[in-house]
């Protein structure tokens, strides 16, 4: 086996991002001659590994225990551990979520491995991994070559296409035991907030509507009209830093170095002059629209599609004109 990737699932139901570095993998395993296998932990997650298979895993490595049943990093690092251990893979590969980063840092630790964190990109040199990471608030790549086996990475969503689901392909499905940590179990997951219901994740969204502080002379009008514009085209709702900062949206709102990482097929900033910090959120977004009533505004030079103007007029003009022909 060459490639072992951890397919992150909350709920039984895989995050999408597990998929895209599978599809990758798959790509990579191809070129290498390996197998690709995949590590599906929790409980009642057999349809997950099932899954799994169908997105290009030829072996899954299914730990379903009530143990598993939330993430809580000792558990879920002690039997990763263990399964690298019993099948020696070449890479291992994580999706850079909160959780999977939490993951990949503790396991990397724990095996004294290299892990280069928040990959956007891996590619084969000479038949051994290398990863490619931003640098300097997305200024600049990096690519990480590793010395030492498992070569380990984690990576961004949304860095690779998300692969076609193939129901009709084969592979196995290996039950693994759970392993309890050494240290026992220090976290107790007392439940979940959920964001309200029709909500669209940013992270996975194709299409983001951002406000900045352009809206300042009237916040709450401002971030109304955004989320107009976001629900009509079905996208998500983001946000700069200094909006978020000056208390208009929510902080699980915000693109950028210090907040979520996107790359929507449509990013539309509204009212963002374009700082740096919050190019390196959704600087690889597919195509990018402005608008801005400062035509020097940083943000056009990055942008697809320019729009100078005030905001409060032209989002509520997109709205009813995406209404109009969206139906
Ligand atoms: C360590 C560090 C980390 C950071 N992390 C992040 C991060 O994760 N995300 C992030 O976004 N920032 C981050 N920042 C902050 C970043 O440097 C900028 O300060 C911030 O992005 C600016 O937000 P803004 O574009 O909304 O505001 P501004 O820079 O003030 O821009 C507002 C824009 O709105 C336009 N405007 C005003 N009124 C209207 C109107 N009515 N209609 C249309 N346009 C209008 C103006 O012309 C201007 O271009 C970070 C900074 C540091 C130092």
């Amino acid at each position: 086996m060459s490639i072992l990737v951890y397919v992150e699932q909350f709920e039984g139901k895989a995050a999408p991002v597990s998929w895209e570095v599978l599809g990758k993998a798959r790509e990579l395993a191809n070129q290498m001659g390996g197998k690709l296998a995949a590590a599906v932990l929790g409980s009642g997650v057999e349809a997950v590994a099932k899954e799994a298979i169908s997105f290009g895993a030829d072996t899954v490595y299914l730990v379903d225990d009530p143990s598993l049943a939330a993430f809580r990093v000792d558990p879920y690092a002690a039997t990763v551990e263990a399964l690298i251990k019993a099948h020696s893979p070449k890479v291992v590969l994580f999706p850079a979520t909160a959780r999977g980063r939490d993951l990949s840092a503790v396991v990397a630790c724990d095996l004294n491995a290299g892990l280069a964190a928040d990959c956007s990109d891996l590619t084969l040199v000479n038949g051994e991994l290398a990863a490619v990471r931003p640098v300097f608030s997305g200024n600049l790549l990096t690519t990480i070559r590793f010395v030492g086996s498992p070569a380990m990475a984690s990576v961004r969503p949304r860095s690779f296409p998300a692969p076609a689901a193939d129901p009709a392909r084969t592979g196995e499905v290996v039950r693994s035991a759970a392993v309890a940590p050494a240290g026992g179990y220090r976290e107790e997951v007392k439940g979940f907030e959920k964001t309200a219901a029709g909500e669209v994740s940013l992270t996975d969204a194709k299409i983001i509507v951002s406000g900045g502080r352009g809206v300042a002379k009237d916040p709450a009008l401002g971030f109304k009209l955004i989320k107009e514009l976001a629900d009509t085209l079905g996208g998500a709702m983001g946000a700069s830093r200094a909006a978020v900062d000056a208390g208009y949206i929510p902080y699980k709102h915000q693109v950028g170095q210090t907040g979520k990482t996107v790359r929507p097929d449509l990013y539309i900033a509204c009212g963002i002059s374009g700082a740096i910090q919050h190019l390196a959120g959704m600087g690889s977004s597919k195509i990018i629209v402005a608008i801005n009533k400062d035509p020097e505004a940083p943000i056009f030079s990055v942008a697809n599609y320019g729009i100078v103007g005030d905001l409060f007029e032209v989002v509520p003009a997109l709205t009813a004109e995406f209404k109009k022909r969206l139906g």
